[in-house]
């Protein structure tokens, strides 16, 4: 069973994501539970939140095919005390609004060292973080999504992704989020069915399947290798659609959300119909 949806529009209310989501033919979503641009929101309302699950319910959504995303503010390897402080607060407050949700997962980039410390300081922070947000939480899974690598931003590497693992104390609500577009411009190929056996392979020695939660699946603008994050939509751009069929094939992208955030939210409802018919179909290129 594959859960395909899209990064969805939340505005008016965290409810209405739902509905957006069915309207695109959709079995899976992402959504901001709060303005991503903002550090504080208002929040949730009881009347918000009953609002939110029954539109779950009626709609067939359980917490593992939705996959919500926090904000963008956020950096959990902050070098300097107080922003580290800050953005620990917001991720608390984003962990706590997906438990009231009733949801299961928070899908967040790890942070970055901002050239001021070294690396591994870096991701040592972040799991410190994480371990911290989590003492005062339950119910909820922090998802770690690998980046572009763009300036001093950390988790683009499966090595980074599994150090910052390694220094959770709860394994059981650790988990990771792999974004296509965000691999293949992190240096790791998927043009062919070769190379996505092989940057899997090393998924898999590196990190672990168990830890996989939810894929974003961009094409890419951005160039192979280029540490830039540039997305596309699905049958454009440099990353060429093998991958789209070997997920879509493959049972260990099964039962977690595959999340488009492509740039062309019109056409997505064609691009959910689209990943779907490719399941059953055989690969076309370099096997
Ligand atoms: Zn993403
Ligand atoms: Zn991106």
């Amino acid at each position: 069973m594959k859960y395909v949806g899209a990064h969805v529009s939340a505005s008016g209310g965290v409810e209405l994501a739902i509905g957006r989501a069915k309207a695109l033919g959709a079995n899976a979503l992402a959504l901001f539970t709060k303005n991503q641009r903002q550090w504080s929101a208002p929040p949730l309302t009881e009347p918000t939140i009953r609002a939110f699950k029954q539109a779950c319910a009626e709609a067939g959504f359980l917490p593992e095919q939705i996959l919500p995303h926090d904000s963008y503010l956020i950096n959990l390897g902050h070098p300097e005390p107080e922003a580290l402080a800050k953005s620990r607060e917001a991720f608390l407050d984003e962990l706590q609004r997906c438990e009231q949700l009733g949801l299961c997962y928070l899908n967040f980039h790890p942070g970055s060292h901002l050239k001021q410390i070294p690396e591994l300081v870096s991701l040592k922070l972040v799991s410190e973080s994480i371990n911290w947000a989590l003492e005062q939480t339950q119910g909820v899974t922090a998802v770690i999504e690998n980046t572009a690598g763009q300036g001093s931003n950390l988790g683009w590497s499966f090595e980074q992704l599994a150090t910052i693992i390694d220094g959770v104390e709860d394994k059981s609500r650790i988990g990771v989020c792999i974004d296509t577009c965000h691999a293949f411009a992190a240096g790791y190929d998927l043009r062919t069915t070769a190379d996505c056996e092989r940057t899997f392979d090393e998924f898999s020695r590196l990190v672990g399947f168990e830890y996989l939660k939810g894929m974003h699946i961009n094409g890419a603008k951005s160039t192979f290798g280029s540490r830039v994050d540039r997305h596309h939509s699905l049958q454009q751009g440099n990353l060429g659609t093998e991958v789209f069929h070997f997920i879509m094939n493959d049972p260990r992208f099964d039962r977690i959300p595959l999340i488009l955030e492509t740039v062309e939210p019109e056409i997505w409802a064609d691009e959910i119909a689209w990943l779907r018919s490719l399941q059953g179909q055989a690969g076309a290129v370099g096997k």
